[in-house]
């Protein structure tokens, strides 16, 4: 039950078996938007009780994830806290008394069917069309502590033979649940199966138990998490009742979807494949030998990610697009998280790169760029990047795009671009153009509206064009008749080079046709 006074309390609860989805990371961002504004505390709890789908190197892939992303975690498995500890592997020792406490109270039992028995009664059923599910018409049929006398029960634990502690799921009732985005729910257990909550084997318990206990033992009070758990919620209600924790359960909200970017279903790595865009916020190395590309190898920036996935199933109700974290922070609202899936825009995530990249410093910019700058074998301060990357960066949607459209600033170039020859290396603008570098020469060149105003004097005075001037000019400068602002080129790279740019143009390229 959800009440004002409690203090909110909230967790992400990924199993690790595998990269994190940015469906997770979207689960994640949401529980943290939602602490953050209600002054409470955000939690990150490894359930890894599932042995046959761990995945080593997971849990450490969601931690530097959730870093990245700059979602902070105030308890949880890195730090520890109260309820240490946050991997469910280490509370290994609680749940079975919480396993057993349901047996007593006849809220669970004992089951002690083999696999291979119960793999015969699903094909049984299967040949006669139907589907098997163990629950009530089956539990005081088969090998249970329902149907089994007390003393036998007690034997074939003494001996030690495998038993798993099933759910009791009440017969024909509505479970009345509610969720803060999809409203009130009431599904009829008849529906339902006798879920195994403990297992001998590994004295391990399910997700279900283990989800339910450590909820109740950390206090939390809201459960935030995706779609594919609404089926479980009546069981989570039930298991509430069963324990007598009513009072504190949790309010529940079931997130909506990520969806392809065309059609139906979810988003899956497939669709990130096929497309070309990734799935994961983190570059993904499986222990396979595979590995699936990430946002932050990619070149976005943390904000514009976590700004695109923020928009991903919510809306603030106005135009407003870009939010800082703190901005998220204030203006989050679960229950304006919508019900229906959020289909994912791959050119809407690069728009939001594109927005971050144009308002990140320069200076900044430079120092992201400086390892590619450097693959690329050039020698350049970052004082001198930032002043290149100023001119350019209204342009750019990556890191790489930003060296991509300035490389030309630090290296002469060699080769000159066909199209842009034919139309404008005429011996009548070569002519002028060397009329221009007399100008140039003549000129300090330090500042580009100056040496605008003064070309442009000079163009206009002998009645020539400007257009067929300056991008002849251009050609000669930057190989290419289009780029940046040509007199800011002249400024960054100075008298000599352009000089030196405008003779090997001709020397190149002779005195046109
Ligand atoms: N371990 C579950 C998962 O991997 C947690 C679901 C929940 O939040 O209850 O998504």
């Amino acid at each position: 039950m959800s009440d004002n006074t409690r203090r909110v309390r909230v967790r992400f609860a990924p199993s690790p078996t595998g990269a994190l989805h940015i469906g997770g990371v979207r689960t994640a961002l949401y529980n943290y938007l939602f602490a953050r504004q209600h002054g409470g505390d955000f939690i990150l709890r490894i359930e890894d009780t599932d042995s046959q789908r761990f995945v080593p190197g997971a849990e450490a892939y969601i931690i530097e994830s959730l870093k990245w992303c700059g979602i902070e975690t105030d308890e949880g498995v890195e730090q520890g806290g109260p309820h240490a500890p946050y991997r469910q592997s280490e509370r290994k020792d609680i749940y079975l008394k919480y396993a057993k406490q349901l047996v007593d109270n006849g809220w669970a039992y004992y089951a002690f069917d083999s696999a291979e028995e119960l793999d015969n009664m699903r094909k049984e059923a299967e040949s006669e069309g139907k589907t098997f599910a163990y629950d009530q018409s089956v539990r005081t049929k088969l090998k249970t502590s329902l149907a089994l006398p007390q003393d036998e029960v007690n034997e074939r634990i003494a001996r030690g033979d495998q038993w798993v502690i099933r759910f009791k799921m009440p017969e024909n009732e509505d479970v009345q649940m509610d969720d803060i985005i999809r409203g009130h729910i009431s599904i009829n257990t008849s529906t339902l199966d006798d879920k195994v909550l403990y297992k001998s084997a590994d004295q391990l318990p399910t997700y279900h138990l283990a989800n339910i206990v450590d909820d109740h033992l950390m206090e939390i009070s809201h459960v935030i998490r995706g779609e594919e758990w609404l089926p479980s919620l009546p069981l989570h209600y039930l298991l509430y009742r069963a324990f007598g924790w009513e009072e504190t359960r949790p309010a529940f909200a079931h997130l909506p979807l990520l969806l392809k970017p065309q059609g139906q279903g979810k988003l899956s790595k497939r669709d990130g494949d096929k497309f070309g865009f990734p799935v994961f916020p983190l570059l993904w190395n499986a222990p396979d030998g595979s590995s699936a590309m990430g946002y932050r190898e990619e070149g976005y920036l943390p904000q514009a990610f976590i700004n695109m996935l923020a928009l991903l199933g919510w809306n603030p109700g106005t135009e407003q697009e870009i939010f800082s974290m703190d901005e998220l922070i204030k203006a989050f609202n679960l229950e304006k998280v919508s019900k229906a899936g959020a289909r994912f825009n791959p050119d809407k995530a690069k728009w939001f790169n594109a927005q971050y990249l144009r308002t990140t410093p320069d200076a900044e910019l430079a120092k992201m760029t400086a390892p590619i700058y450097a693959e690329r074998g050039i020698d350049v301060t970052e004082e001198r990047a930032a002043q290149a990357i100023s001119l350019i960066k209204e342009r750019a949607t990556f890191p790489r795009d930003l060296v991509d459209l300035t490389e030309k600033l630090f290296i002469r170039p060699t080769a000159y671009d066909e199209k842009s020859v034919n139309k404008f290396w005429k011996s009548d603008n070569v002519s002028k153009l060397m009329q221009l570098r007399d100008i140039l020469a003549a000129d300090e060149l330090t500042d580009p509206a100056r040496s605008e105003a003064k070309a442009h004097d000079w163009v206009v005075g002998n009645g020539y064009s400007m257009g067929q001037i300056m991008n002849t000019l251009r050609l000669a400068i930057w190989g290419v008749s289009q780029g940046p602002s040509i007199f800011h080129i002249l400024v960054f790279i100075g008298k000599d080079e352009t000089l030196a740019r405008i003779d090997a143009a001709a020397a190149t390229l002779g005195q046109g046709a």
